[in-house]
């Protein structure tokens, strides 16, 4: 089984490409958000940024973005905005 170099979002009827790696830490309830690599793990969520922005960790769950260490994008260093 091959797994193609461009990888598409997780979430369904999604088309967006996955740039962002989602780690669940399940002893310590940390979700991490981070840029996206070759690294392949059953813990891990790929989305693409989009959905990736939107995520909200479970119940009791902690989120951790990592990506603005090594994004220098525009967007990269907002903070979590709540909007209605
Ligand atoms: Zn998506």
């Amino acid at each position: 089984m091959t797994i193609p170099r461009s990888r598409l979002c997780s979430r369904p009827l999604c088309a967006g490409d996955a740039q962002v790696l989602l780690l669940f830490d399940y002893e310590t309830r940390l979700v991490e958000l981070q840029a996206i690599s070759d690294a392949r793990d059953a813990n891990l969520m790929e989305l693409c940024v989009d959905h990736a922005d939107r995520f909200r960790p479970p119940q009791g769950w902690s989120c951790q973005d990592t990506r603005a260490e090594k994004l220098t994008t525009g967007a990269a260093d907002k903070e979590y905005t709540v909007r209605e």
